[in-house]
């Protein structure tokens, strides 16, 4: 009866995706991941700078209550180099700006009175208000693993530390074909027992955020002649992902196409939802056939596809692409789990008193899409086991 979730992956990842490197420009690099690990080309800081708008000074000259001093000059971020600050001297100084020679503090702007080429000071004179060169990351300090992904504060890291441009994962083209006659684009008519085709769309979505580019095809019908010539279209793909055909009936093509001229490496899985899905490859591109139900189609992506993804990628657990966080929560009602299964219940998690509470909030049937929306995680229920009000357990929470 299948193969457990660990077991799946192991196997998928007998034929993993084959990871590519290039290199682009930093202003490319938008949601990319890195392919080698990022070390910093610069002292951050480069050299000691204030982290104020204020003056520069020397904190012996400003241990009365009230000080005055005389201004010598100005140090501005860019700017040319500051005069040097000697005894009963004060400069002017713009936060970023290097400290002049001679000072050791920096008094906020908020803190002084400026009369003329006098200044008093009010306030005190600080050392923390200096920041040190290098108290960030040294040259060659590696801040940003192999594996992470671009995101807005990554990017400007890699900028800081001077990347104009870096190697990142080449991005795998992923194709996904749904199947099934009764398929119909969203928008077209209708005809008496079709339905609005729905899981390419969701499927494409997901592939994308795992860094890939999904490669989006027309559905295929259930006839061993077009899913066969459908396939052999796509021998330029990486991958291949199908939704439908991969239970036990009679129309169920992919799965009997894939025996009989493909290769099988596993078929069902202790999974409910997301039974039957299928691993192999066609004429050599590894494929996953997923299930057509909408709601097993995404479940087993998040379960089984994008852990095979991003660990054929190496991508880093915690700083790669990914679509859900393992977390424990609390039940805040009776969920059953299912004979001999992982059971993948949907829930909704909030936090509350600093806890995370499940609770369900539609009907679960593998064909409600309305309940992938609905909630925002899954249970991660042991295979026999129910889960009881008030225990806790692990889930996957869905970034
Ligand atoms: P199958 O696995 O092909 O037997 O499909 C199971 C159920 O999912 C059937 O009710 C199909 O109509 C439905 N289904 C299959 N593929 C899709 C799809 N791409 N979009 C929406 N529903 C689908
Ligand atoms: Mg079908």
């Amino acid at each position: 009866m299948g193969v457990s979730m660990d077991r799946a992956i192991q196997i998928s990842l007998s034929k993993p995706l084959i990871r590519q490197v290039e290199r682009i420009t930093l202003e490319e690099a938008r949601g990319r991941v890195t392919a080698t690990p990022l070390s910093s080309k610069v002292d951050d800081p480069r050299f000691d700078n204030s982290a104020m708008d204020g003056f520069a000074v020397r904190a012996s000259d400003c241990q009365n209550e009230i000080s005055t001093l005389r201004v010598i000059g100005t140090s501005q971020a860019g700017g040319d180099k500051p005069p040097k600050v000697s005894a009963g001297q004060a400069c002017r100084i713009m936060t970023g700006a290097p400290i002049p020679q001679g000072a050791d503090s920096i008094v906020m702007i908020e803190d002084t009175e400026i009369h003329g080429d006098q200044v008093t000071i009010t306030g005190p004179a600080r050392t923390g208000f200096i920041r040190r060169r290098a108290e960030n990351l040294s040259i060659g300090q590696e801040a940003l693993p192999s594996g992470t992904l671009l995101s807005a504060a990554a990017l400007a890291l890699a900028g800081t530390m001077g990347h104009g441009g870096l190697e990142v994962v080449k991005k795998p083209r992923i194709a996904i074909i749904s199947t099934g006659d009764e398929l119909v684009r969203p928008g077209k008519a209708l005809a008496p027992g079709q339905i609005y085709e729905s899981n390419s769309h969701a499927l494409a979505s997901l592939v994308e955020s795992m860094g890939c580019e999904a490669v989006l095809n027309e559905s295929a019908n259930d006839s061993l002649d077009d899913l066969r010539s459908t396939l052999d279209a796509l021998s330029d793909c990486d991958a291949i992902l199908t939704s439908g055909g991969v239970s036990m009936g009679e129309w169920d093509l992919v799965r009997r196409i894939m025996e009989e001229e493909g290769e099988v490496s596993f078929w069902r899985v202790k999974l409910r939802p997301g039974g039957p899905p299928l691993f192999g490859s066609w004429k050599g591109t590894p494929l996953f056939g997923l299930p057509g139900n909408p709601v097993s189609s995404l479940v087993v992506f998040h379960v089984l596809v994008a852990p095979w993804i991003a660990r054929s990628l190496g991508y880093h657990g915690e700083m790669g692409p990914r679509l859900s966080e393992k977390v424990s929560v609390k039940l805040d009602e009776d969920i059953p789990g299912a004979p001999g299964k992982l059971c993948l219940r949907r829930i909704r998690i909030r936090s509350e008193n600093g806890q995370l509470l499940a609770t369900t909030h539609t009907h679960q049937g593998s064909g409600n899409m309305h309940s992938m929306v609905a909630h925002n995680g899954l249970t991660l229920l042991p295979p026999d086991t129910d889960g009881k009000t008030g225990e806790v357990i692990d889930a996957l929470w869905l970034l």
